[in-house]
């Protein structure tokens, strides 16, 4: 069953299409705003692009608009003008083509492509993005929250500090470049309960930079804020008895992140998986995939359904696959 997926939750507007459990194409284009996302900016780009991805995917795959069987789109959480934007491209192909339309959760999306393309089975997906921080994994039906952020994500976290240093958007990258010269400093470990926060880390990175080097802060962000998340998981880990670790979302592209991560998993005679980049990063394979699987597991929806949901939890879908 030939099915495309539609990503645009923030600044990648993507296309992909699966054919059952084959992964045909995943096109997409990614918004890069001098600094910052701005909401609308993004989904103009997204307006611009969308159906440039969608007749690039098509091409790539070689397949007509007819063959498509079912659209996927990414229903939430995000930026609600890039949601829209998207959602009303995909109910306008699926209405035109008379075909299927589901809405996916962004979250449950990267632990799906996760666990699809590097073949682990249960794991605690760490899911490390701009927007997004959650440490996620299957318990009695749905996939739940044990841990996340309280305020901003860590990749924006990562990509305000970068602003402060004049650094391109994303920052992660070159805070990643620049870590590898650094020493340790000390700054706020904000762990609450399985929670973390970021703000206060970052409002005493930005106090440090007129007297610290900036390769020590870059540094000693990037340990403070990963140990946080690797306690976390670790903690998850050891409730749930689970000795699998999934990584997703951007910052997990960031090897020292990847090497304490890995630390903590041999440790504890578990294994980490990480998917190739461009299943990392947002993008469509990951909805055309988690799409066809709810759709497989007898999930149908409405048009009326199909509302985008900005702040849609990962434990409001019933996993029934
Ligand atoms: P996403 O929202 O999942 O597309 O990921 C984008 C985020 O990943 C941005 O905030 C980037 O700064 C961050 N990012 C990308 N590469 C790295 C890296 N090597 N180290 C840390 N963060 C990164
Ligand atoms: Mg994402």
């Amino acid at each position: 069953m030939l099915c495309i997926g539609f990503e645009g939750t923030a600044h990648t507007i993507g296309a992909g299409v699966v054919d059952d459990d084959k992964i045909l194409v995943n096109e997409s284009k990614v918004f890069h705003p001098e600094s910052g996302i701005h909401p609308r900016e993004a989904a103009n780009f997204h307006a611009k692009h969308i159906a440039d991805v969608f007749r690039d995917a098509l091409e790539k795959a070689k397949i007509g608009p007819k063959e498509i069987e079912l659209v996927a789109f990414s229903q939430g959480p995000g930026l609600g003008p890039c949601l829209r934007t998207v959602a009303t491209g995909a109910r306008a192909l699926s209405l035109s083509l008379k075909k299927p339309i589901i809405g996916v959760n962004h979250c449950i999306a990267h632990l799906e492509i996760g666990r699809h393309t590097t073949k682990c089975k249960d794991p605690v997906l760490l899911y490390v993005s701009g927007g997004n921080t959650q440490v996620i994994s299957f318990s009695n039906k749905r996939y739940r929250v044990f841990g996340e952020t309280l305020d901003i994500g860590i990749g924006n976290m990562l990509d305000k500090f970068g602003r402060l240093l004049n650094m391109p958007f994303p920052a992660g990258p070159e805070i990643e470049r620049l870590a590898r010269k650094g020493r340790l400093i000390s700054l706020p470990y904000s762990i609450k309960g399985m929670d973390v926060s970021f703000s206060g880390i970052l409002t005493a990175a930005k106090n440090l930079i007129e007297q610290e080097k900036k390769e020590n802060l870059c540094y000693s962000l990037q340990e403070t804020c990963f140990a946080m998340l690797t306690e976390v998981t670790e903690r998850a880990m050891a409730h749930l008895d689970k000795n699998e670790i999934l990584l997703g979302g951007g910052v997990a592209s960031n090897k020292r992140f990847q090497e304490m991560v890995n630390n903590m998993a041999t440790a504890r005679g578990a294994k980490l998986f990480v998917p190739k980049q461009e299943y990392c990063v947002d993008n469509g394979a990951m909805i055309a995939l988690t799409g066809l699987i709810m759709y497989k597991s007898g999930i149908r929806m409405k048009i009326e359904d199909t509302e985008i949901k900005q702040r849609f939890r990962t434990d409001d879908v019933e996993v029934r696959w």
